[in-house]
């Protein structure tokens, strides 16, 4: 099937993808994909407008009602499952079980929301005052800018979106502009799952395409009290002040550089596994994608060995044949910026297995490169920078302890893994005085979190949670109230005001 017509199935119109002024070209060959019209800045206002009405009428609407609309949107995603992967895998470049891959999680976060919409719980507070009652109450907080970045075009929209609709919120997202065709296919997915629902306010979702213009006006607007921002460390430096300045709310999930120690005792057969996949798999470009390795010097060698091995082995090439593993980086800026970083490893005494371009075999015009081992001396500045790109360090350790220390010495706190069989080794990783990360996890690699965990990290990584467990509470606004059932009225701590 082309893209033009998976295009058509999921309900892009030719007008839509056609004469516009952002060219939207193929990861896998260069081919264009669509001509998209951007909107202008001057069309804010009237964004804004539409945002605030629905907030009004959606604000009331019960809340588990509301998740009556995220469940029709997973009918409407398990419907669009194959097309919608398939445009994942055009546009970002991703292969074919990664790209139904990310729709699934879209599908699961929806369940998950439909569960929450009757669960906003608050609790009920003891009260110091005779014939008084204390609670908590979670309510709407009003329109959510969502920003998403190209690597995760559609689920860490859904991410947001589920929550932020059940929990009473409007949602204005602006979608990567390297990614805006799979965006216009989830506004279209969720207009239908709106026009099932029956009397969801206009303006519920709307899509602005474009750029980091159009980002930086929806982030400077009064009118959106939380902005949840995906991307680049650089681009949530730029948010994060202005945000800040008018006292709105942040969710921010930026860069990581996510790091396995293995240890002495670890299944070297299971962390191979992991490794390969969590550093090579969508070609090094996922925010959790592993890029550091500390490894116990007594077995450093024959894992590189192994690594390796399963590396000169990995089928590279176009993602939409069967058996790729490894598909193209998203375009010539990351190949330039992987072979950059390769260079600077190797003026700081790395020595590179890998990293080069392949020409054959690969479809023309993508930026197709064999990943990289690098076997570093010490933690130098490179190894400390997120490239979003398949390169591995490899750093080398006498003791768990140094392991640690050399894991949380990096800017960024995403997500993180220790291999080993050693129960202590285990537990100190996991505890206040190991590993500085959000996410931080056993003898499973650091990439592809469950969407029932939060998700996010700390550091440059920007601190922001979304997806599971309680990161619904940031989407809300929390009153705590308290009712006085009694005749008299006495006043806390114990002050006297008579009058
Ligand atoms: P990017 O920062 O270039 O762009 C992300 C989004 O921000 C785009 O929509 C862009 O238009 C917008 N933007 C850029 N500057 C802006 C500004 N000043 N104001 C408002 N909006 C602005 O990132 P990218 O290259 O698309 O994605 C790769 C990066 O995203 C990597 O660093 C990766 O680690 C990170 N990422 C993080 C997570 C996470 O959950 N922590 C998930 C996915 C990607």
């Amino acid at each position: 099937m082309t893209a033009e017509t998976v295009m058509e199935k999921l309900g892009i119109t030719a007008a839509e993808r056609t004469g516009g002024r952002l060219r939207v070209t193929s990861p896998i060959d260069g081919s264009l994909l669509g001509e998209v019209h951007e909107m202008p800045v001057s069309g804010m206002d009237a964004v804004l407008y539409r945002a605030k009405s629905a907030f009004k009428v959606w604000r009331s609407v019960p809340a588990p009602r509301r998740g009556e609309l995220i469940r029709l949107l997973g009918e409407e995603l398990r419907a669009a499952k194959a097309d919608l992967g398939a445009l994942v895998s055009w546009e970002a470049g991703k292969i074919t079980s990664e790209g139904l891959g990310e729709v699934q999680e879209m599908i699961d976060i929806c369940d998950f929301a439909v569960g929450l919409s009757r669960q906003l719980y608050g609790l009920t507070i003891a009260s110091e005052r005779p014939g008084h009652r204390m609670m908590e109450t979670w309510h709407p907080a009003g329109p959510v800018g969502v920003i998403s970045a190209f690597n995760f075009p559609v689920a860490v929209w859904s991410w947001n979106a589920a929550l932020a609709i059940v929990c009473g919120d409007p949602v204005i997202w602006k979608p990567s502009e390297k990614t805006p065709l799979t965006a216009l296919a989830c506004q279209k997915i969720f207009d239908r799952a709106a026009a099932r629902f029956g009397d969801a306010p206009e303006g519920l979702l709307q899509t602005l395409i474009g750029g980091a213009e159009l980002g930086r006006a929806l982030v400077a607007s009064e009118d959106v009290p939380i902005i949840s921002a995906t991307g680049s460390t650089r681009m949530g430096r730029a948010v994060a002040p202005i945000v800040a300045a008018r006292l709105g709310k942040c969710i921010l999930e930026l860069g990581g550089n996510n790091a396995m120690i293995v240890g002495p005792s670890a299944d070297l057969e299971m962390a191979v596994r992991a490794i390969v996949f969590s550093a090579v798999g969508t070609a090094g470009q996922r925010c959790t994608s592993l890029r550091r390795l500390i490894v116990h010097n007594s077995i450093r060698e024959d894992l590189v060995a192994r690594l390796k091995k399963a590396y000169a082995g990995l089928p590279i090439g176009n993602p939409l044949e069967e058996g790729t593993l490894v598909g193209p980086l998203v375009d010539e800026a990351a190949g330039a910026a992987m072979t950059a970083a390769l260079e600077a490893a190797r003026a700081e005494g790395g020595t590179i297995f890998g990293g080069a371009r392949v020409r054959d075999g690969v479809p023309e015009d993508g930026v197709y490169m064999t990943p990289a081992i690098v076997e570093m001396p010490e933690q130098s500045a490179v190894v400390k920078t997120e490239t979003f790109a398949p390169i591995l360090y490899v750093l080398g350790y006498d003791d768990f302890d140094e392991a640690v220390e050399i894991h949380n010495d990096v800017p960024q706190g995403l997500s993180s893994c220790v291999f080993t069989l050693n129960m202590r080794e285990a537990e100190q990783f996991l505890s206040a005085a190991g590993s500085d990360c959000g996410i931080a996890n056993v003898n499973i690699g650091p990439s592809g979190a469950e969407i029932g965990g939060a998700f996010g990290g700390e550091k440059e990584t920007g601190g922001g949670r979304e997806s599971g467990s309680d990161a619904w509470k940031a989407y809300m606004r929390r009153q705590t109230n308290t009712v006085n059932y009694s005749a008299q009225l006495p006043l806390a701590q114990g002050v006297k005001f008579d009058i």
